[in-house]
This record gives structure tokens, sequence and C-alpha cells, in this order.
């Protein structure tokens, strides 16, 4: 039974929602923090739903709530611009979300009680689309995909496993924006992601934890 039929609040319980479309209904319907009050749009994620690749970002800044779709500001045109720069990958290709719905009011950062309620999305979407590579982008994202409290420029560039994923922690674009070194570093990272991709290896299913491998 559906949570709205068994009488529970409408985007509760997605033990039984099966596709991205009903989840999407999910995010749209969440009263579940004070995001809602000023949110303009929730944000779910746009891309290929059967994509081997997911990027994760932390969360829908001015552009994104307004749109209502994630990576559409200046770091989105960076990110863009990597993937087909590097990658030869297009939007469409590969998918992208966040880890938080809705923005943050002035773009600051994500509460961790926002996170605590949220991420049952994203853990959701993830299952759903069960992506080979999760590339995880800054600290917010990394943290969260991780359940580590890591500094991303410890180990930005480095393919972990985890869940049967490998996950792929790399710097947030915003902040190669108006940083040269980092923004190379950004570059150097997608150059070993499109490795990642091109060399197929499979992650070891339910892994417990996460483990550093030595592939790159
Ligand atoms: N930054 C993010 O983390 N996500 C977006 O969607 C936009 C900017």
């Amino acid at each position: 039974m559906r949570s709205e039929e068994s009488g529970g609040v409408a985007g509760e319980d997605l033990t039984e929602i099966t596709s991205l479309t009903e989840l999407q209904q999910a995010v749209n319907a969440c009263e579940g923090c004070p995001l809602r009050q000023s949110r303009t749009n929730t944000v779910f994620g746009v891309g290929n739903p059967r994509s081997d690749l997911v990027f994760i970002g932390e969360a829908p800044g001015f552009n994104e709530d307004q749109k209502g779709e994630p990576f559409v500001g200046a770091a989105g045109r960076l990110l863009d611009e990597l993937l087909i720069s590097i990658l030869g990958l297009a939007r469409k290709d590969i998918y992208i979300a966040n880890v938080l719905k809705c923005r943050p009011p002035g773009n600051r950062d994500p509460l961790p009680e926002e996170i605590a309620h949220c991420r049952r999305f994203l853990d959701k979407q993830i299952e759903l689309i069960e992506p080979r590579v999760i590339c995880s982008l800054g600290n917010h994202a990394t943290r969260v995909i991780l359940d580590e409290n890591i500094n991303i420029s410890r180990i930005h560039g480095k393919p972990l496993q985890k869940d049967g994923h490998w996950i792929f922690p790399t710097y947030h674009p915003a902040a190669a924006l108006y940083a040269g070194a980092i923004r190379q570093l950004l570059a150097d990272d997608f150059k070993t992601l499109g490795e990642l991709l091109s060399e197929g290896a499979a992650p070891q299913a339910a892994v417990g934890g996460t483990e550093q491998m030595g592939l790159f």
C-alpha cells in the first residue's frame, strides 16, 4: 500500500517506489523540513536514468531553485565543459543530482538535519539508477556518500568502492570557478575518471565500508 493510501504523509515511505517518476513525485510532495517554505521548486535530478555515471552535488543554488534543474549556473557550465572536453559526454548522457533537493536560503551549507532528512531520496535515486560510478562533487556530497568526515583535498581523484559502486570524489566545480589551481586538479581528476570509466572494472558487490583501490 502506498503511504498516501495508508494514511501516511505523502513522500514519507519510499520502500514501494519503483521508478524515478514516482520518486520525483515524493520529493515534490515532501514537507519534511523547513526548506519547503523557502523553495521555489524542488530540484530532483536530470539526465540518463540508465547511465553508468552519476554526479552528486551539494544542494540547489539560486538558478537551480528557479529552474528546478541541478547545475544550471556558472558551476554547471564548468561541469558541462569538463564533461564534453575530457569525457566526451553531454549532460544527457549522464545523471546529475544533489544531496539536498531544496535550496538552502542564501546558499548556506546544508544543515545536518536537512541532510539526515533528505538523503533517503538520494539513496533511493542511486538504488533505482544503479550506476557503476558515483562522482561526488566537493566535501559535502563526498561526506554524505562515504558516511565519513573526509577532506576533499586529501582524497580527490582516487576511486573507492562502497556498496557495489565505485565512488570517485573530486572538487566541486564552484570551488574551481575562481581558482586556477583547483580547476587544473579538477580537470586532472576528470581524466582519471575517464580512465575508470573506460577501464570498465566492476566494483565488488556489497563491500562493507570503503576501500581505497590501487588502480590509479
Ligand atoms: N551546486 C550544487 O552543489 N548543486 C547545484 O545544483 C548547483 C550548484
